[in-house]
């Protein structure tokens, strides 16, 4: 028995290359990954992006041990397009509780959503709102050393004082510069500033401060929370690759220079976008399918998609590369698990799973050659049991579908009477029905030389 745990291999988007993973600490490894902006109910593209981050927690889990990972993803409560949308929906109530009532009603809808994409619950799920006083903190730190400043009834980030700001996109100050607006808040020391604390008018959410009664910037709501949680250093950071900049590059400089550490995170991670029509699927574009939308009605493809189907058409593309969301791909994953679940029959997922199996998995999270893994193991080599718990790592459950039984069995019979008939075409149709579903027909006669119909799922 070798009990040598799989080598795990990530893409670093800071060193913008492939490494082996070392976890600074193998019996708490610790990740962190961006969740959402709880105003509205989340589209199909940020499922994959909490898919993605909940596929690397379970490998984690599984070559790290449950009990040996901490994932956090925090709650965006905090928002100016929260406050607009609890203005808009709920005009009669005192805006606090207007606000509250859109970020809890958003955020149980996100849990349920994803959870129906089959990820699991983070170790921890901060929200903004509960880690005020952790991000003040760490302003007052960065001002005491410089590294910020009040200015203009806010206050902003000293991006002149980290000389190595940009690593992570790539970008230098000069290309900030060229790319900023003309007008340039007048209050700035450099264009590149951003702000960490602003001042809130009396109708707006705030809290008591140093600084005036305000509200957090985006980007220290993750460095404070990850701090608290993770530590000054962790293991991984991720997000869409949309964070890049400034988000990440953002967070990078503010802890850092509150830290006078090296790294916020050893490793980042960046999932790529899911597009329509070669645009990125988002709000503001209005091209998008909510995940409840697809889960719950028929509005695309006229059909309601199960959320393993819609988790297997995440994954039959890298998690690195586009991905082009149509109804052929939903019916591609929707073919692929019916053909999984037919073929296993009454399987059950293997309870161990060797470490050649999860090779692929381990290597990047390369999910194509998994599934692909997974075809053969559960169609060709009659090895279903490991197929079902490969899938299962992956966070897809095969379930076996009575239903499909039932419904070959009838149109086997319904074919029997057709060919009794004479009625060839009809039974042709039928079978190329099927075959068309991946099932083949096999005639033979039984001992009493009645015609009989076999069926097999081909590959
Ligand atoms: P947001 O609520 O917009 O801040 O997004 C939450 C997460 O979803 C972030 O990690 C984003 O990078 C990610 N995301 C947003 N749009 C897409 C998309 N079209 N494809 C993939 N990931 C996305
Ligand atoms: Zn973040």
């Amino acid at each position: 028995m070798t009990t040598a745990k799989p080598q795990i291999s990530l893409y670093n988007t800071l060193t913008r290359s492939k490494a082996p993973f070392v976890p600074m600490d193998a019996t708490n490894v610790r990740l962190y990954a961006c969740g959402p902006t709880v105003y509205d109910f989340a589209h199909i593209g940020n499922g994959r992006a909490a898919i993605v981050f909940d596929l690397l927690f379970r490998v984690l889990r599984h070559v790290y041990g449950p009990e040996h990972v901490t994932y956090v993803r925090n709650i965006t409560d905090v928002d100016d397009k929260i406050n607009a949308r609890a203005l808009r929906d709920h005009p009669d109530l005192p805006l606090n509780e207007a606000i509250r009532k859109v970020t809890e009603t958003t955020a149980a809808q996100y849990q349920k959503d994803v959870a129906a994409l089959g990820c699991l619950e983070p170790s921890v799920q901060p929200r903004a709102t509960e880690n005020i006083d952790e991000m003040q903190a760490m302003i007052g730190t960065l001002i005491q050393r410089s590294h910020a400043y009040a200015a203009g009834g806010e206050v902003l980030f000293r991006t002149r004082s980290m000389p190595d700001y940009g690593q992570l996109s790539g970008r230098n100050l000069e290309d900030n510069l060229a790319g900023a607006r003309i007008a340039v808040d007048a209050h700035k020391e450099d264009p590149a500033d951003f702000v960490l604390w602003k001042l809130s008018s009396p109708e707006e959410p705030g809290w008591d401060s140093p600084w005036g009664r305000g509200r957090p910037g985006w980007h220290i709501e993750c460095s404070a929370m990850s701090e608290r949680y993770l530590g000054k250093t962790f293991d991984i950071h991720g997000g869409g690759l949309d964070l890049i900049f400034p988000h990440h590059e953002n967070e990078i400089a503010q802890s850092r220079c509150a830290h006078g550490s090296h790294a916020m995170a050893n490793v980042w991670m960046h999932n790529g976008f899911l597009m329509v029509e070669g645009q990125k699927m988002s709000k503001s574009l209005g091209n998008f399918f909510t995940i409840h939308q697809l889960l719950e009605t028929e509005d695309f493809g006229g059909r309601k998609w199960p959320g393993e189907v819609l988790r297997l058409a995440m994954l039959m593309t890298s998690y690195r590369e586009p991905i082009d969301f149509t109804v052929r791909r939903l019916e591609e994953a929707l073919t692929l698990l019916e053909r999984w679940e037919r073929a296993a029959g009454d399987a059950e997922p293997a309870a161990q799973l060797s470490s050649d199996l999860v090779e692929r998995l381990v290597d990047d999270l390369d999910t194509p050659a998994v599934i692909n893994r997974i075809h053969t193991l559960i169609l060709e080599e009659g090895r279903a049991a490991d197929g079902l718990a490969l899938a299962a790592l992956m966070g897809i459950t095969v379930k076996r579908d009575v239903a499909v039984d039932d419904t070959v069995a009838t149109q086997i019979a319904a074919r029997l009477a057709a060919l009794n008939a004479k009625d060839f075409a009809e039974a042709d149709r039928i079978r190329n029905d099927l075959a068309e579903q991946g099932i083949a027909l096999m005639d033979y006669k039984d001992e009493a030389g009645q015609r009989q119909t076999k069926w097999e799922v081909k590959r």
